[in-house]
């Protein structure tokens, strides 16, 4: 059964954050300031188990969930995150399950996700200049590192891999062209994101955004593109194919075109707190519900009734006022 919100948007995406933590201090993400050795994060008990997580997430298909993305905080710091794989992969009706990364740990990791089912994979990468993905990472790991994990996931068939990276002004505008040249022609699709507004933490202003169009005007100068329809209803990226027929990249343009009339999705907290939008300030405790015993269709009714009311739609109402409310943060639901 799908339900539909108050704006007729259907439910069938879930991102599941499975921790709050991570290896990296992105700037535009976790910055040190803030997320310093004194910072809380969550214990051990208050994240959902995998048990739990795998409960949610069938009774989410069943109401019409047809993609799961799982994510953090690094999902790869999470131990044994195959395991939960191989629950997700057993849920009937599942039919794309896939993983967001920043790559660091992946080498170790790629034979075991696939083995456990696990389809695709998206990994993060801002820059191929050391210098700059440093800055931007801010805890000194290296591009190799990054590359060598995409390789391995690309060994094992975790293909096609997509590439995702965040555009600031001024910090890694200049290396993009290098990161499109790169990824020309391997069969891998880069996602250059805008600079987002999301959580509370990373001082975002307007003027460190670098537009969909000022990326693709970019790019076109240097490697030839064209626009490609989107793939389904919904698709977040706008895809462009390389005019030399080599493959394509992809602009998500949150903030210049926003594309809140086709979201459908959903981001299930580490701790079990259902949020409808990604700026969203308030989750729904769904942890609770797990923990008081109730029954499956107790469960599902929540989701409905949270579902039916949603009428999100931050990045179109944009404005002074909300760019300062206390947003949840990226790194604790995932991109
Ligand atoms: N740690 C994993 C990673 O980096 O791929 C998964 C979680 S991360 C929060 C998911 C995605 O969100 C990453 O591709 C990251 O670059 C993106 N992201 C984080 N903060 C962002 C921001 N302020 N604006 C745009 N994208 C952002
Ligand atoms: Fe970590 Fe991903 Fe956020 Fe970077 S973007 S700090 S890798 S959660
Ligand atoms: Fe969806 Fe919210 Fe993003 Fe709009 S702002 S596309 S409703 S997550």
């Amino acid at each position: 059964m799908t339900l539909f919100d108050s704006r007729r948007r259907p439910l069938r995406d879930l991102r599941i954050s499975v921790t709050d933590r991570c290896n990296f201090r992105c700037t535009y993400c976790m910055p040190k300031e803030i997320f310093g050795p004194d910072h809380a994060f969550l214990q051990r008990e208050e994240l959902l188990s995998y048990e739990e997580i795998a409960r949610l997430a069938r009774i989410f298909v069943a109401h019409g969930v047809e993609k799961i993305r799982l994510t953090g905080g690094e999902p790869l710091v999470r131990r044994d995150l195959d395991h939960l794989v191989v629950q997700l992969r057993a849920i009937p009706g599942l039919k794309d399950l896939t993983l967001t990364t920043n790559g660091s740990l992946l080498k170790a990791q790629a034979r075991g996700l696939k083995d456990a089912g696990l389809e695709r994979i998206t990994v993060s990468l801002d820059s191929l200049d050391d210098a700059v993905f440093q800055s931007m990472n801010d805890v000194g790991v290296p591009v190799a590192v990054v590359l060598g994990g995409i390789e391995a996931a690309a060994a094992v068939g975790l293909s096609p891999i997509k590439i995702n990276a965040v555009v600031k002004k001024g910090v890694n505008d200049h290396t993009i062209v290098d990161l499109a040249r790169h990824f020309k022609g391997s069969g891998h699709i880069v996602r250059f994101i805008e600079f987002m507004d999301v959580g509370a933490t990373n001082g975002w202003r307007m003027d460190h955004v670098v537009t969909g169009s000022e990326i693709v005007e970019m790019i076109n100068a240097e490697l030839p593109i064209e626009p490609v329809e989107a793939n389904y209803r919904g698709e977040v990226a706008r895809r462009w194919r390389y005019a030399d027929g080599t493959g394509e990249i992809g602009v998500i343009t949150s903030i210049s075109e926003p594309f809140c009339g086709d979201c459908t999705r959903a981001r299930l907290s580490p701790e079990g707190e259902l949020y409808t939008c990604l700026f969203g300030v308030r989750g729904h405790d769904f942890r609770a519900l797990l923990r008081a015993g109730k029954s499956d269709e107790e469960i599902a009714a929540f989701l409905s009734s949270v579902w039916r009311v949603r009428d999100d739609r931050y990045s179109e109402i944009r404005s002074e006022d909300t760019v300062g409310l206390r947003k949840v943060e990226m790194s604790h639901i995932g991109g």
